[in-house]
């Protein structure tokens, strides 16, 4: 962050302002994410707590606008129905998970892969990283830089991948591909706290991490120990 001589930051430097936050019995991360200069702001997968996450946001000042969603695994959207009602904002997902969400939240609208979702000044892009489930979304905050990922990538591990849905292949091109062409510098906000830090960057994931050194689907099959997928053609 940037500040003048009298120590205020210049509003025009400060990306969002990313609060994690661990909650719940299963080590998840939720995040709020805030925009300094006009104080809209996101949730972002509400599954617990609910009652925390709008604190913070209150706190700081923030108006939650807007819901983001990772995947609708249960340890994920538990407090969706509250966070939503609580809020009116409008929740972003996948195509596939709309049918999930709308019981939950009725004001859901999916996303396209690259669409850019404004938090005020600010924007994230959803980035679709099926794998884990096809309806994967992990969030890049461009500015930051900085992606949240859901069950997709944590701190020196992976999303499993023996779900309803779940496709090896499909796993190591999110990983590969998507999280790993991102700037090395760009931290990470993985859905749990399994790693030994809270969050960490690409650079790091790909140095590090089995679930990224594991670059073909047989040797990421291998570390995971399931079956290789048949080819389909
Ligand atoms: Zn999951």
């Amino acid at each position: 962050m940037l500040a003048d001589a009298a120590g205020f930051a210049d509003a025009r430097t400060v990306p969002l302002v990313i609060e994690q936050l661990e909650v719940g019995l299963l080590q998840n991360f939720c995040e709020v994410i805030g925009c300094p200069e006009t104080g809209d702001a996101a949730l972002v997968d509400p599954a617990f707590e609910v009652d925390r996450l709008l604190r913070v946001a209150r706190e700081r000042g923030w108006t939650v606008s807007t819901i983001l969603l990772t995947h609708t695994h249960d340890d994920h959207v538990a407090g969706l129905d509250e966070a939503a009602a609580a809020t009116g904002a409008v929740v972003r997902c996948h195509p596939v998970e709309v049918a999930v969400v709308e019981p939950l939240a009725p004001r859901v609208r999916a996303v396209t892969d690259g669409e850019r979702v404004r938090v005020g000044a600010f924007s994230v892009e959803a980035m679709f990283t099926p794998g884990h489930v096809p309806g994967c979304v992990c969030w890049y905050l461009p500015d930051n830089p900085a992606v949240i990922t859901g069950d997709v990538l944590f701190v020196g591990g992976c999303g499993g991948v023996g779900y309803v849905g779940s496709d090896p292949a499909a796993m190591v091109d999110s990983l590969q591909r998507r999280l790993g062409g991102l700037p090395e510098h760009t931290r990470v906000y993985p859905g749990h706290d399994y790693g030994k830090t809270p969050t960490s960057t690409i650079g790091w994931e790909l140095a590090h991490n089995p679930a990224m050194l594991a670059d073909t689907v047989e040797r990421f099959c291998d570390y995971k120990n399931v079956p290789v997928p048949m080819p389909t053609r």
